[in-house]
């Protein structure tokens, strides 16, 4: 299948302010570019159950998963991550309501964002070697994320179920985290 063509068939354009999606025609040049920085993006998404969909660029999509719970900083917490479609790069800005009836119809808030170093893969190419074989090491530098994590496809499971961690540094947390709180003002 197309890249995106899940993402596109899934939503009604005309509808949702959410970007179309679509491949920059530099998209397939940045898995090999070492120079270029990738981002990551974490949206509140308040739809009919609140979650946290958590993307990283890679392969000139964002590659993403829902967090029921949300991301933690306490490295004890392992929070379960199901990987969705991949979405487009552009939506990593996006912010604002999808209106009723339509595919993810509630409330988007961006909550942290900012760019990701991979951890042991040397280059992106190897880096989607491992998303492949699922186990992702990185190191997020955003606002309210920061160190390393990992994210790891569970075993014997549904294929999309994966499990975000903090790994112990000295941006963890030394007890429960919880990031609801750090969201009032989006209420
Ligand atoms: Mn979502």
């Amino acid at each position: 299948m197309a890249k995106l063509a899940n993402y596109n068939k899934k939503r009604d354009f005309k509808e949702t302010g959410e970007p179309k999606g679509s491949i920059p025609k530099s998209g397939l040049k940045h898995k090999i570019d070492k120079t270029k920085k990738l981002r990551f993006v974490v949206q509140r998404h308040h739809a009919s159950r609140l979650h946290y969909d958590f993307r990283l660029e890679l392969d000139g999509v964002l590659k993403s998963w829902a967090v029921p719970k949300g991301p933690s900083l306490y490295p004890k917490d392992k929070r379960l991550a199901m990987l969705v479609e991949d979405h487009p790069v552009d939506y990593a800005t996006f912010e604002g309501v999808i209106p009723k009836g339509n595919y993810g119809a509630g409330v988007v808030h961006i909550f942290d964002s900012g760019y990701y170093d991979f951890i042991e893969a040397s280059d992106a190419k190897e880096f989607l070697r491992r998303f492949k074989s699922g186990t992702l090491k990185f190191k997020l530098r955003g606002h309210i994320l920061k160190g390393e994590f990992a994210l790891v496809r569970m075993k014997g499971q549904d294929d999309n179920a994966w499990l975000l961690i903090k790994h112990k540094d000295r941006y963890a947390s030394d007890g429960p985290y919880n990031s609801e709180p750090l969201c009032l003002y989006f209420h």
